[in-house]
């Protein structure tokens, strides 16, 4: 079988199977992933939009093929000219032959796009930018396919860090592997199930396929593991909140109100903190424009619990103290 891309060694960790269990080119019924099958049949095409493809010459096996090498990043300081180390490709390919990875022989004409944005950075900014991709942790790679290794290498020392999956997660997103993102958000949750920015991609795959209800689904428990993440600082955390908010607020809106937004499953699981920020929202009553997420900060607020209080005072939502709104109406009224 040829050109499924798939390290065996993701395989290995994913699945717990030893390494002469895998096959060295595995497919994607090896990943064993429910949230991968999903994806999988509902997307046209697996592969992402051609930005950057090349023919690109193989050091394992040295044969050609053209791979889309995806946003290049010219990794260059004071030099005029560019060398091969200093090119890292934001795309995630193996070779097509052999599944090799990371050893490559880059081509003239993808030499030629990195002295180009060199020098006319406006006119290339959409495919290649002078400066470097670095990782969560401060480390960078030539390869997607190298910061794989790197992320692979951490979870050998910590199997079970619900953390480093995410992360690994992001890498397969934003280096157009969706399918293989999944997987790492799916392993991510099984460990921590209030791992809420794997929540949180898993729903926005599954939003991408038109799995509305397994978005929706997601999109909650984002919204349940609010309070008690501390991986963000508050206003990041009310922003992530308040995009979450918006994006259930939509499909709520795109299924003719089949999918409730905010259901009784989320109203049960929050505490008590929450569940009396919450309530005091919905009596205010605030106006939800999808076209401005910061109408949904009011709520977003409510499921950070006291979180929210880490915001600064000045950017802090403002709400009408509780029943001093109706006694000023009362007061207005006996006047006349
Ligand atoms: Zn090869």
């Amino acid at each position: 079988m040829k050109g499924n891309q798939i390290n065996p060694r993701f395989i290995q960790m994913l699945t717990g199977r030893k390494k002469e269990d895998v096959k060295e080119n595995p497919s994607i019924v090896d990943l064993k992933s429910d949230h991968t099958k999903v994806i999988v049949e509902n997307r046209e095409s697996l592969r992402p939009e051609s930005l950057n493809s090349f023919k690109l010459k193989c050091g394992h096996c040295n044969q050609n093929g053209i791979y889309e090498v995806g946003k290049v990043a010219i990794n260059v300081m004071d030099k005029k000219k560019p060398t091969h180390e200093d090119f890292q490709l934001n795309g995630y390919f193996r070779c097509k032959h052999c599944n090799a990875a990371g050893d490559w022989e880059l081509p003239t004409d993808l030499m030629m796009l990195g002295i180009t944005a060199m020098i006319t950075p406006e006119k290339m900014a959409d495919r290649c930018f002078v400066g470097k991709n670095a990782m969560f942790d401060g480390s960078s790679h030539r390869f997607a396919t190298d910061g794989e290794e790197h992320l692979l290498d951490l979870l050998e020392q910590n199997p079970k860090d619900a953390f480093l999956w995410n992360r690994l997660g992001n890498l397969f997103q934003t280096c157009g592997r969706p399918e293989l993102a999944a997987a790492s958000f799916e392993k991510s949750i099984s460990y921590q199930p209030d791992q809420l920015e794997s929540q949180y991609s898993l729903g926005f795959l599954f939003e991408d396929v038109g799995e509305f209800e397994k978005a929706a689904d997601h999109y909650e428990k984002v919204l349940i593991a609010a309070e008690s993440y501390k991986e963000f600082d508050a206003p990041k955390l009310r922003d992530m909140l308040a995009s979450t908010l918006n994006l259930l607020f939509c499909i709520h809106l795109k299924t003719d109100e089949t999918i409730p937004f905010l259901s009784e499953y989320v109203r049960d699981r929050i505490s008590e903190v929450v569940q009396f920020k919450f309530t005091r929202v919905l009596d205010w009553n605030p106006v939800l424009d999808p076209a401005d997420y910061t109408t949904f900060y009011p709520l977003a607020e409510a499921f950070m619990g006291e979180q929210s209080k880490q915001i600064p005072k000045s950017e802090q939502v403002n709400l009408p103290s509780s029943g001093s709104g109706k006694k000023k109406k009362r007061k207005k009224r006996r006047k006349r």
